[in-house]
């Protein structure tokens, strides 16, 4: 008989080890329990919400409850979600639109994720009832089911059956490569023509992508390459011919920054054949724009002293190296104390429907993320939405605009989800099954009367 013991009452010196491991195997067993639970209440939800036919209400935006200008230039090709994942839904029974954001926020996930982990669940029950059956069973934890999952999105039906008959008896140990690899065989003996086409299709997965999550306070990020290999080491070369002009020019600095730098260089093409011919640089093609805040605490140097136009915070031996380089044109754009807000009888100058540029600048400043709870998606491509709608006389000022994300935008106009702005920057959303969601610049806390 096992002696169960509860977490609340360890005692520093009262259990064994031989204890303390017991009651890591009964909590760990618990956490499984209850990942299964979550499994089996996201295809639950899923079932509860399957897309109705002719269901369009997500591109109801353009009919005349919202104003196509408040919308924004950005396309909307893609229902509800913004991701274009339609592929990833093969073989599945296809969810109500806005179907995956309550549950993401009860399951405290981005609305991305939780439509993520419903496809996942969904997969692993419509598609391999082999490894639904050892999942189902508790002999193969969740987050490895979603991996193997993951690995099968998109394809044919023939082919996950045979992954599911291979994989069920390993689902428990199997590896990511594992999973790939039994995949490619059942394809290549089902399908030998397509996987012809398929390493076709590898070249449109070529790619430039420049990474916003990794850029830090210092101004340095990364960017991802996957192009053709002549393409690249063509490339290499030119940025080792640049890094070497940049050293004959003085640049003290190390190899591995001068390339970075030749980066820059060859992104105003101009410069890099001065730089290369040995001829006098041209005028810069390239800008930056600073937003310099100057409230107390900044000039004071105990505050954020300035952001990027993407919203990333500065610091201020960056503003002053950005003013010394001689290769851009640097744009200074003060922000006047953000926290001299509008609180209702104060509002910004006349009130035409689309806001002026200073209060979208303030806006988006003070709250650089869509507001919807967990979002992530930068304000600088979001809607500005008027909490209040300008057809009922909301203001079009900072007290009553929030940036918004196309799909949550839709989701507050037509899904039921209401939110009020409590004080500037900080909102309470209410979800249309009860939830309670305060989002302030800092983050999501839920606030659900359990
Ligand atoms: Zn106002
Ligand atoms: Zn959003």
């Amino acid at each position: 008989m096992t002696t169960v013991i509860d977490p609340h009452q360890v005692d520093d010196d009262a259990p064994t080890p031989t204890d303390l491991i017991t009651l890591v195997r009964q909590t760990r067993a618990a956490a499984d329990q209850a990942n299964l639970d979550l499994f089996h209440l996201a295809i639950a939800w899923a079932h509860a919400h399957p897309e109705t036919p002719g269901d369009q209400s997500w591109k109801a935006p353009r009919s005349s409850s919202v104003p196509a200008d408040e919308l924004g230039e950005r396309d909307d090709r893609t229902p509800g979600t913004g991701d274009l994942d339609e592929d990833q839904w093969f073989g599945l029974p296809p969810i109500a639109w806005n179907a995956a954001a309550p549950f993401a926020t009860a399951n405290n996930m981005s609305t991305s994720a939780g439509r993520a982990f419903i496809r996942d669940s969904l997969v692993i029950r419509h598609r391999m009832p082999r490894v639904h059956a050892k999942v189902s069973a508790g002999k193969v934890p969740i987050w490895r089911a979603h991996r193997i999952a993951r690995a099968v999105l998109g394809t044919p039906r023939d082919v996950v059956e045979r992954v599911d008959k291979a994989i069920a008896p390993i689902a428990d140990t199997a590896g990511l490569v594992t999973v790939d690899r039994l995949i490619d065989e059942a394809k290549l003996e089902l399908y030998a023509e397509l996987v012809e086409i398929e390493s076709l299709e590898a070249l449109e997965h070529r790619h430039v992508t420049l990474d916003e999550r990794t850029i830090g306070h210092t101004g340095i990020a990364t960017m991802d390459i996957r192009a053709d290999w002549a393409d690249l080491v063509d490339f290499d070369q030119a940025v080792s011919r640049v890094a070497d002009a940049l050293k004959r020019d003085g640049s003290p600095e190390s190899l591995d920054v001068r390339r970075s730098m030749a980066v820059g260089v060859l992104a105003d093409p101009a410069r890099a054949l001065a730089l290369l011919n040995s001829t006098e640089p041209p005028a810069p093609s390239k800008s930056i724009v600073a937003y310099l805040h100057l409230d107390t605490d900044a000039l004071e140097g105990r505050g954020l002293l300035a952001t990027d136009e993407h919203g990333h915070t500065l610091l201020a031996t960056t503003v002053r190296e950005w003013l010394a380089r001689h290769d851009r044109h640097v744009t200074i754009r003060p922000v006047l104390d953000l926290r001299g807000h509008c609180d209702g009888d104060g509002h910004d100058g006349s009130d035409p429907y689309v806001p002026s540029h200073i209060t979208a600048e303030k806006v988006r400043l003070r709250n650089p993320t869509c507001v919807f709870p967990q979002c992530t998606k930068r304000s600088r491509s979001c809607d500005l939405d008027h909490l209040i709608a300008h057809a009922t006389s909301g203001v079009t000022c900072e007290c009553n605009l929030a940036p918004l994300c196309r799909h949550h935008h839709q989701l507050k106009t037509h899904a039921g989800w209401t939110y009020q702005q409590l004080t500037p920057g900080t909102f309470l959303w209410r979800e249309p099954h009860g939830q309670t969601l305060l989002v302030t610049p800092h983050g999501t806390r839920d606030l659900t009367d359990p």
